[in-house]
């Protein structure tokens, strides 16, 4: 035998010696520290505004609610016209109903008849309900004392205009329309939506639904990476497939960077002979290839072309979701307008045991079942199945755990990235 296996190196369990291995929480602070906002921003209707990111402050227009108002059906009267014990006050000749207000003033020593929104007349302040009278028709009867105020809604109690309700940034969900409308506001200022181009690449991959041959691999990550950026409120630009071709690669990129603010790529980004991604990343001078301390991901190769920020996710589904979700979604957000941000972690029992090894950050696809977090049975990287049978990741720290049954352990759901 001439050619021999290279002998195992002393090192050959740890992480590679000399190099730096960078741990997520840096990478998410180098990226959080590099990138801006680079959305515009424009106006639309409140019925356009769903999901859509606030470009400014928001200052209430109008009180909520504008005017004090009942909020109960029953009888308005002044408080300083009651006394202690049971009373009988007479009715007078009308009612205040929601949108249709008593106009004029409630004669001293009266009640009127009010229901559920309807504005109080001028003095009246306090509200009985109806239940807690006798009435027959003249006049009610009831027992004292109530407090001042009592059943009524103040002006303004919830918003008063010109506060600050809603901050730049925010993405707007159904109660914030709510809100807005509430407040008198039928259009915002947002930003237009963060253009995001998906690129796969490998010559091994076939258009999900068209013939292919036995050696050839459907597309998963284009499908994938669209419809996550579509859930998370991103204009996706899909550029289709790239071959394992360096200037068609080029040609893909210069073609995304015309229609985006930020190219997603799959596929070739690490440092083997096929990892074209990176090559081409690299010949401009300004890519990284981040060996991240994280499991499913390691590389991921970042870098500008033609001023357009890439990222080169890896090729495997499931580490293509994970770097996915972990660093691009905070990076596209800030770029978008939102701000950082940061997954939603719940505390959880294990309803799994495993030994994790020091050296890198891991996740596992899981999903919570009766408050513990489950994990997917197989860990290999290449389980789509295993991406769609999880509702989220459990993150396991940099550091060794030994989690067994009913170990704490940080479960984020998908559903907390905004997906
Ligand atoms: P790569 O990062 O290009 O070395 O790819 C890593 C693994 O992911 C290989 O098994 C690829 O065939 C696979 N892969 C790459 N791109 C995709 C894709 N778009 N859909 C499904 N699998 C992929
Ligand atoms: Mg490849």
């Amino acid at each position: 035998m001439t050619l021999k296996p290279p002998p195992l190196k002393n090192d050959c369990f740890a992480l590679p010696a000399g190099t730096h291995w960078t741990p997520v929480d840096e990478a998410l602070e180098t990226l959080r520290a590099r990138l801006r906002p680079v959305t515009g921003v424009e106006t639309v209707v409140l019925a356009e505004a769903l999901d859509r990111i606030l470009a400014t402050d928001v200052v209430a227009a109008r009180s909520n609610p504008p005017q004090p108002n009942s909020a109960v059906d029953g009888y308005a009267m002044r408080h300083a016209d009651i006394i202690e014990g049971p009373q009988s006050l007479p009715l007078v000749d009308g009612r205040a109903a929601a949108g249709q207000p008593f106009l004029g003033d409630l004669p001293e020593g009266y009640v009127i008849r009010i229901l559920t929104g309807a504005t109080l007349p001028d003095m009246v302040d306090t509200v009985i309900l109806q239940e807690d009278v006798t009435t027959n028709g003249q006049s009610i009867a009831f027992h004292g004392p109530l407090k001042k105020g009592a059943n009524a809604r103040k002006a303004g109690e919830d918003v008063a205009a010109g506060d600050v309700i809603l901050p730049a940034g925010r993405r707007l969900t159904p109660a914030d329309l709510a809100l807005l409308a509430a407040t008198g506001l039928g259009q915002v200022a947002v930003r237009q939506p963060l253009r995001v181009a998906i690129v796969s690449t490998g010559d091994e991959l076939a258009e999900p639904g068209q013939a292919a041959r036995t050696d050839q691999i459907y597309d998963a990550n284009r499908p994938m990476l669209i419809a996550m950026c579509q859930r998370l409120g991103f204009h996706p630009v899909d550029m289709g497939r790239a071959p394992d071709d360096r200037d068609h690669l080029r040609t893909f990129l210069d073609g995304a960077v015309a229609q985006a603010d930020l190219i997603l790529t799959s596929g070739g980004a690490s440092a083997g002979d096929e990892d074209h991604m990176a090559a081409i990343l690299n010949e401009t001078g300004s890519m990284t290839l981040w060996r991240m301390a994280i499991k499913p991901g390691r590389p991921l190769a970042l870098g500008l072309w033609d001023g357009t920020p890439v990222f080169g996710l890896p090729g495997n589904p499931v580490a293509a979701m994970v770097c996915t979700l972990i660093f691009a979604r905070p990076a596209m957000g800030l770029m978008a307008g939102e701000g950082w941000h940061t997954p939603l972690r719940l505390t959880v029992p294990a309803a799994f045991s495993k030994f994790k090894k020091p050296g890198r950050r891991e996740y596992l696809r899981a999903r919570l079942r009766d408050g513990h977090a489950e994990v997917f049975q197989s860990e290999g990287s290449g389980r789509i199945s295993g991406l769609s049978w999880a509702e989220g990741l459990v993150e396991l720290p940099d550091g060794e755990l030994n989690i067994t049954d009913g170990t704490p352990v940080t479960f984020l759901p998908y559903a907390g990235f905004g997906l």
